[in-house]
């Protein structure tokens, strides 16, 4: 993911079509910041790294990490930074971030910003991170949220209102019962958007600030907004 510094303009204009490099993902609780990373690392062949994901499934194995993280998180608030940034530091020392990866749902504090900026600087071959913030409005993401269920086996992502199963409360993949995480309710969700208004907003501005940030309207369908990312994404790359 490095430019070389004898490329031609030409090659540089190819090496940024595709080299993606490190892209933060952010936006509120149901933003759709999942479904838009698992389009986008189909197209550009990086890794998804959903911190959210992560955690879950150390809940799920049941790790010192999930134990901590499983009540802080049924009460939608944030798991505390340290434990965070060491769990991405690990995932980033995987070989497939080589090219490039999308944090989905990272960082969500400024001291998780303070800590990804401070290791991508340390790696001066790296290209600078770039971020897209997907804009959504309050009431489309209380619907997304409280509609949304997922298939426990392929995890394919439903919404009761906007995106529902052929059989209600089944997938139409597998057959199988359809979930709701335990956090995607209408209490937890007003926890959550506390936690992003007082602690990941500020996060959106620090990146704004950096120059190298874009907005997209959250509130259209899927593969235009996926279409508005790889736009933004390129022209930040060529002004990187
Ligand atoms: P998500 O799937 O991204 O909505 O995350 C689900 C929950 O995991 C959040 O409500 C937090 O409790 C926790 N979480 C995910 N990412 C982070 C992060 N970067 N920092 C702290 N907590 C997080």
């Amino acid at each position: 993911m490095s430019l070389t510094a004898t490329a031609t303009e030409s090659d540089r204009e190819t090496e940024l079509k595709t080299v993606p490099g490190p892209i933060l993902l952010l936006g509120a609780p149901g933003s759709g910041k999942g479904t838009q990373a698992k389009e986008l690392v189909k197209l550009w062949g990086i890794p998804q790294i959903s911190t959210g994901d992560l955690l879950r499934s150390n809940v799920s194995q049941g790790t010192e990490l999930g134990k901590t993280a499983k009540e802080i998180m049924q009460r939608g608030e944030l798991v505390p930074d340290t434990l965070v940034n060491e769990m991405v530091a690990v995932r980033l020392k995987q070989p497939d971030t080589a090219a490039g990866y999308m944090l989905d749902g990272f960082p969500r504090t400024l001291p998780q910003a303070a800590w990804l900026d401070g290791r991508l600087a340390s790696q001066p071959q790296c290209l600078p991170v770039v971020a897209v913030s997907i804009h959504v409005d309050y009431n489309q993401l209380l619907r997304r949220i409280t509609g949304r269920r997922n298939c426990p086996v392929c995890q394919t992502i439903y919404n009761i209102y906007s995106k529902p199963p052929k059989v209600s409360g089944f997938c139409d993949v597998e057959g199988a019962a359809l979930v709701q995480r335990a956090d995607d309710t209408e209490q937890v969700f007003a926890e959550r958007m506390r936690a992003y208004e007082a602690q990941t907003a500020p996060v959106v501005e620090h990146y704004r600030a950096s120059g190298r940030f874009a907005e997209v309207d959250g509130d259209r369908p899927i593969a235009e907004i996926a279409a508005g990312i790889v736009s933004a994404v390129e022209r930040l790359r060529k002004q990187a």
